[in-house]
């Protein structure tokens, strides 16, 4: 019989081995599986606000959003209202609905880049079809992406790829071709002068550059001042695209995303956007936006091939206007206030403890990055975050758990806060830190 102190946890316990036995690890996406903290992930059975409840009853204050798309909170009225109006209408038609065409017309009001918008079902989608836009509409094979940035599991650009790949420490993935791999050409984060120099020497074979619009799966590493904005100037002089990945900051960040904070479409615009998270409210939605000029080489308007049983679905699209439509901004002052209020506690608490550290952010996105060389120069790409302490993590993370706050079970993951993390629920978080600080300097 188990001792009073695991009970607690047994039924999630007895969940995750049969779960091991028949998905693989247990798990439908690797990071869910606890692989860099250890211990048994904690199943879910419902969730409300900041807060999610798992099958042994426990409650634990929310920083992990379902990875970004709960915005709003949990199971907000509006969007359940909507889902369940949607749903007794009839769950997919496989053809055109008013739905979708209100959610495209929404993203276009908030982002005045995105001329047109093809949606999809999840970010890995996304990207791809930027990927192969992009290669239909120049003629060019090559790619290039950064290190520890993740743009979905498209077989190219799995190379030195950050969220599940840097938790679990793998380079790239098996089963991806040479041929596939030969095309993607890696570069350090915010760094310009290897652009400049990957550009001079093949400049004429590139497709496009992808970027995290601000990189939030290697941890939080915010884009230098301008870096996005000359990537715009290279790429251009260079004749690629522009593909600026906002599946994570998309209306997330802001109401228009990073773009939005930082770009104005006569200065500058990236020729492609990805979404995904936020537009889906909880369901799975993403999108490709951009250029009209670009996006309109998409079939059947033109040569470039994309199709979805469940593109544009009439539950999930409802599930993401309601999102976008309750997301005025109140919500995101709410959420950058709640995010800036915790920032200072996280490092008030580190720092009583002893414990160097850096918390990075990019909008209402933010992380931690344990040990000196961060503390004092902050992480500023991938090789750095790999450098760091990050093994303060695991206690760390576990100190939190116990006392009833989930943070994302990954150093390399970035912080998820949501409107409905008020008061009451982020104290609950701030009087957990203390401890969780203690046990981050003792390990
Ligand atoms: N791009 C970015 C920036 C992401 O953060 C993610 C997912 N975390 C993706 C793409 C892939 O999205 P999905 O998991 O919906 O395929």
């Amino acid at each position: 019989t188990e001792t009073d102190a695991t009970t607690w946890s047994s039924t999630s316990a007895a969940a995750f081995a049969h779960a091991e036995e028949v998905i693989p690890g247990g798990v439908n996406s690797p990071v869910r599986a606890f692989g860099a903290v250890g211990g048994t992930p904690r199943f879910i059975a419902s969730a409300q606000g900041p807060f999610v409840r798992d099958v042994d009853g426990r409650e634990y204050v929310d920083l992990v959003g379902s990875w970004g798309p709960a915005l709003l909170g949990h199971a907000h009225p509006a969007v359940v209202a909507a889902v369940q109006e949607a749903a007794a209408r009839g769950l997919g038609f496989g053809a055109p609905t008013t739905t979708e065409v209100e959610l495209v017309d929404e993203i276009r009001a908030r982002v005045a880049a995105a001329e047109r918008v093809r949606l999809v079902s999840t970010g890995t989608e996304a990207v791809m079809t930027a990927l192969r836009l992009a290669r239909g509409a120049t003629g060019r094979d090559l790619v290039v992406k950064f290190a520890g940035c993740y743009h979905g599991h498209v077989d190219a650009l799995l190379a030195q790829a950050g969220s599940g790949l840097a938790t679990f420490g793998m380079p790239g993935s098996a089963g991806v071709t040479a041929a596939q791999a030969a095309e993607t050409i890696v570069l350090p984060y915010n760094d310009l002068a290897a652009v400049e120099a990957a550009f001079a020497e093949h400049g004429d074979r590139i497709a496009a550059l992808i970027t995290e619009a601000a990189p939030a799966n290697m941890g939080v590493v915010p884009p230098l001042p301008g870096f996005n904005r000359a990537l715009r100037e290279i790429t251009r002089r260079h004749g690629a695209l522009l593909v600026q990945d906002e599946v994570m900051t998309g209306f997330r960040v802001g109401p228009a995303g990073w773009w939005g904070l930082e770009g104005r479409v006569e200065d500058w615009a990236p020729d492609l956007l990805t979404f995904g998270k936020v537009i889906g409210g909880g369901l799975p939605v993403a999108a490709v936006a951009g250029r009209a000029e670009v996006m309109d080489l998409l079939a059947p308007r033109g040569p470039v091939y994309q199709a979805g049983t469940l593109s544009g679905n009439p539950v999930a699209t409802a599930a993401g206007l309601a999102t976008l439509r309750a997301a005025d901004t109140d919500v995101y002052v709410h959420v950058d206030a709640a995010a800036a209020h915790l920032r200072r506690a996280l490092t008030g608490a580190l720092a009583e403890a002893g414990v160097p550290h850096a918390v990075q952010w990019a909008g209402s996105l933010f992380s931690v990055v344990f040990g000196e060389e961060a503390a004092t120069r902050g992480a500023r790409d991938y090789a750095s975050v790999q450098a760091s302490e990050h093994w303060r993590y695991a206690p760390f993370f576990h100190a939190l758990l116990e006392a009833g706050v989930s943070a994302p079970p990954s150093a390399f993951e970035a912080w998820f806060v949501s409107a409905s993390h008020d008061e009451a629920a982020l104290d609950r978080v701030i009087e957990a830190l203390p401890a969780a600080a203690r046990a981050a300097a003792a390990a």
